[in-house]
């Protein structure tokens, strides 16, 4: 990769992140398949705009750091995990996650098929065999055996409400899972409101991990629900429902 920072179509390797990208992603070949997905989604979004993220400082920070920041010591897990993407949009964070856990399998939902149709032409391209992306709304996706209460980990960044997130989330974790909410800013009053809604969902908030971005120094929150027990099949409710009267 070129060291220069200047360059508008490769990654810059600046040394703040680039250090802990490698701790994440050991192998010339992730470090790779990093630089082709920000080419493929930077040659995408011409026509298919999916992202306003497009330079390359910002793209490493906000895309590619951010996604794998996001699930904490999770990323050392022994496991093989089995993970879910809400509204991945072009693929974060579960894109990035694929490449650094080749061993995961992961899900990627969005009700877009102009996003979806990109991961499943992009995956591929850049040898990733562990994602599986669906087009659908995730209301439904909850409420299909296929899913619901099958996976170990659910991610869900920049979607919606953090109640909404909650509800679209658990149904998908098993019982001993976790789902992770990405969040920018984190109030006292969203927190009170997640505490009632996850009850109702068969969870219990276990952390919330808050650190900053590396380079903007932009504050991250990410809030782990765990898993303690199945939810209730009235939710996920139908679609619209959870956005037109969030749990609380
Ligand atoms: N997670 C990505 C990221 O952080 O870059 C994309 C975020 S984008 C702002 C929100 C995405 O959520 C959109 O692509 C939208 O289509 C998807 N979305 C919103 N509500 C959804 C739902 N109920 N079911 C499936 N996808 C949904």
């Amino acid at each position: 990769m070129n060291t220069s920072s200047s360059s508008t179509t490769e990654l810059p390797q600046l040394a703040k992140i680039w250090q802990e990208t490698i701790d994440w992603c050991p192998t010339e070949s992730q470090q790779l398949q990093l630089q082709s997905l920000y080419t493929a989604v930077v040659a995408a979004n011409q026509q298919l705009n999916l992202t306003r993220i497009t330079e390359p400082t910002e793209f490493w920070e906000k895309h590619l750091w951010d996604s794998i920041a996001g699930v904490g010591e999770l990323i050392k897990s022994p496991s093989a995990l089995k993970v879910i993407d809400i509204g991945t949009g072009a693929g974060f964070p579960g894109l990035p996650l694929a490449i650094a856990r080749t061993e995961w399998d992961l899900t990627l939902v969005d009700s877009t098929a102009k996003k979806v149709g990109f991961i499943s032409s992009t995956a591929p391209k850049i040898g990733l065999t562990n994602v599986h992306p669906v087009v659908s709304r995730i209301e439904d996706v909850g409420q299909n055996k296929q899913h619901r209460h099958q996976y170990d980990l659910a991610l869900i960044r920049a979607v919606a409400a953090v109640n909404v997130c909650a509800e679209y989330a658990l149904p998908l974790v098993k019982i001993g899972g976790t789902a992770i909410l990405y969040r920018g800013n984190w109030t006292q009053e969203e927190a009170d409101g997640l505490e009632l809604a996850v009850v109702k969902l068969g969870g219990e908030v276990s952390k919330i991990d808050r650190f900053n971005t590396p380079l903007s120094n932009s504050i991250r929150h990410c809030i782990y629900i765990h898993k303690i027990a199945d939810t209730h099949p009235y939710y996920p409710r139908n679609v619209g429902i959870p956005t037109q009267k969030p749990l609380g």
